[in-house]
């Protein structure tokens, strides 16, 4: 079994993109589609703001049996730093609370899984998520979807680290570069499946259900 996972993250600065006509979107519908398509189950880590954003988009997620929810933080903020440029939130159980309080109404029954963002994290970080009840979840493989410019590189970069139990982080937004996700989608899909691995969500993979 193989869990490809999907952030969907929005910062206050993306936010200020979609505001300003800089960016068209960071929902990427397609890929969605393509997920659809091909009976391809996932895990989608929502931030607070992109479930806020995009509440259509995320309710659909949310009726469909093919996808489960998790938490990626209210805002996308650091839970420790240096991470990426992030900036760090200055209340991690508030940001924890009130994306749990957000999933719970589209998605009652969602994992109480929780993604870092960047994959950022320290002792701190770690008992805060703990003492919300929330199970912190990392990765083994990077597709690389946030910086690749050609689909190819996510394509080679996800089959190349993957394994039985692997779980992949990749990305829903959309705009540019993360665009490209959904073409690389069916070539990540088909090797996975050429392997004899089979794609499964992450509380399957993880035995929580
Ligand atoms: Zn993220």
């Amino acid at each position: 079994m193989v869990a490809l996972t999907f952030d969907a993250d929005m910062t206050s600065y993306m936010e200020g993109q979609l505001d300003r006509g800089e960016v068209d979107s960071y929902a990427n519908p397609r890929l969605i589609a393509e997920l659809r398509r091909l009976k391809v189950p996932a895990t989608i880590f929502m931030t607070g703001l992109w479930i806020k954003r995009y509440p259509d988009v995320a309710a659909g997620l949310a009726a469909d049996p093919l996808f489960e929810l998790a938490d990626h933080s209210y805002d996308h903020k650091a839970f420790s730093t240096p991470c990426y440029g992030l900036g760090r939130t200055d209340d991690m159980r508030g940001s924890l609370r009130r994306t749990e309080a957000l999933l719970d109404r589209l998605a009652p029954a969602h994992p109480r899984f929780f993604r870092f963002p960047g994959g950022c994290f320290d002792k701190a970080a770690l008992r805060a998520v703990a003492a919300e009840g929330l199970t912190p979840i990392q990765w083994d493989v990077v597709g690389g979807d946030a910086f690749a410019t050609s689909k190819d590189v996510i394509v080679r970069q996800t089959l190349g680290g993957v394994r039985g139990g692997s779980i992949v982080v990749l990305h829903l937004g959309g705009g540019k570069p993360s665009g490209l996700t959904d073409d690389a989608l069916p070539a990540i899909v088909k090797g996975i499946r050429e392997r004899g691995l089979r794609p499964v969500t992450l509380s399957t993979l993880l035995g929580h259900r």
